[in-house]
């Protein structure tokens, strides 16, 4: 067995084999120049394609290469959070995707930060040079994010980021549900740090996230992050009852000083529907909440281990 590293890095994957070779290239490359011991820890999200057997045969012959395979897909975040709970490093985990997207080498930006004191150096991305609309709903979601949620979600970061062993074990000790990373890594507290670098373009394949995954990982922020939802429709209740009360005092004093009562029959059919749909909607946000209490509730595993290789020992789950 090897000394405990300095520093893991910790990467889901997901059908990443045409990048996965140049990938490991400029790991080992930052492992063999970095002054820091650094072990891989990488995390096979129930991949398709290549990804796992090339996993398996670079870290059998490769002790600092780990890998951990998930008995399915289990998405991004839990995908981090199988990697982080088998970090074993003395210092930080640094969490960056597969994609290259996030340079490794940025490590070395990181990590001066980390001796000054801060517990989390978070990667801010200047510029995204992904598609038009990509990019603005991107920032438009994370500018309301970190309005209405209970943290600092920071603005324009992503998971990519360098983290202090303590505040690992503080994230492998939460036991929420619906894991947003980013949002508990901002919620811990301590000293954080934001980082500026401009995101690359995926390097090779296309991105693993469907609009449905996106919108997942979207509505975990939201719902997991903040009760403005709720909040918003108990404010909104109020004011439609403040206006239809207004109206109503209105609708009498005509009848009793004007004469002649409205006939609105399209306005009143227009009203049932409206308020038949706000009533609809204000039970599916009630709904959201719900969903997350149940799954919270059933306790499910976060995930499920199939194989590991570990200092290049494979170990079957039984
Ligand atoms: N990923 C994963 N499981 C998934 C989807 C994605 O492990 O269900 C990994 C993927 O392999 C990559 C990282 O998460 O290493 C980021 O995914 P991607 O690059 O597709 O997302 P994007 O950069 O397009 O937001
Ligand atoms: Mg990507």
């Amino acid at each position: 067995m090897l000394p405990a590293p300095k520093i893991n890095i910790v990467i889901p994957l997901y059908n990443e084999s045409l990048v996965f070779d140049e990938l490991i290239n400029r790991l080992q490359k930052l492992i063999d120049q970095s002054e820091l011991s650094i072990e891989v820890i990488l995390v096979d999200d129930g991949s398709s394609d290549e990804t796992a057997l090339k996993m398996r045969v670079i870290s059998l012959s490769n002790p600092k290469i780990h890998s951990l395979f998930l008995s399915k897909n289990f998405g991004q975040q839990i995908a981090i959070s199988a990697g982080l709970k088998h970090a074993n490093a003395t210092e930080a985990v640094l969490i960056i995707d597969g994609d290259l997207q996030d340079p490794p080498e940025l490590l070395h930006d990181f990590y001066p930060y980390l001796k000054e004191g801060f517990d989390v150096v978070y990667a801010i991305r200047k510029k995204r040079k992904e598609s038009f609309i990509k990019v603005f709903l991107y920032k438009f979601f994370y500018r309301f994010l970190s309005k209405v949620s209970e943290s600092d979600i920071f603005i324009d970061s992503g998971d990519f980021s360098l983290i202090s062993m303590r505040v690992v074990r503080i994230l492998n000790e939460m036991p929420e549900k619906g894991k947003f990373i980013r949002g508990m890594r901002s919620w811990v507290g301590f000293q954080q740090k934001g980082v500026e670098y401009e995101r690359e373009e995926r390097l090779l394949g296309k991105s693993k996230y469907s609009t449905k995954k996106l919108l997942k990982l979207a509505f975990s922020g939201l719902f997991n992050f903040s009760d403005f939802p709720i909040k918003f429709i108990a404010r909104f209740a109020l004011f439609i009852i403040g206006v239809s009360l207004t109206y109503f005092f209105y609708v009498v004093f005509k009848k009793f000083f004007m004469g002649g009562v409205p006939d609105g029959f399209t306005a009143l059919l227009f009203m049932i529907i409206l308020f038949g749909g706000i009533q609809l909607l204000a039970i599916g946000l009630l709904g959201q909440y719900i969903i997350r209490v149940f799954f919270q509730v059933k306790n499910r595993p976060d995930y499920i281990l199939k194989e590991t290789i570990v200092s290049s020992v494979a170990v079957k789950i039984e």
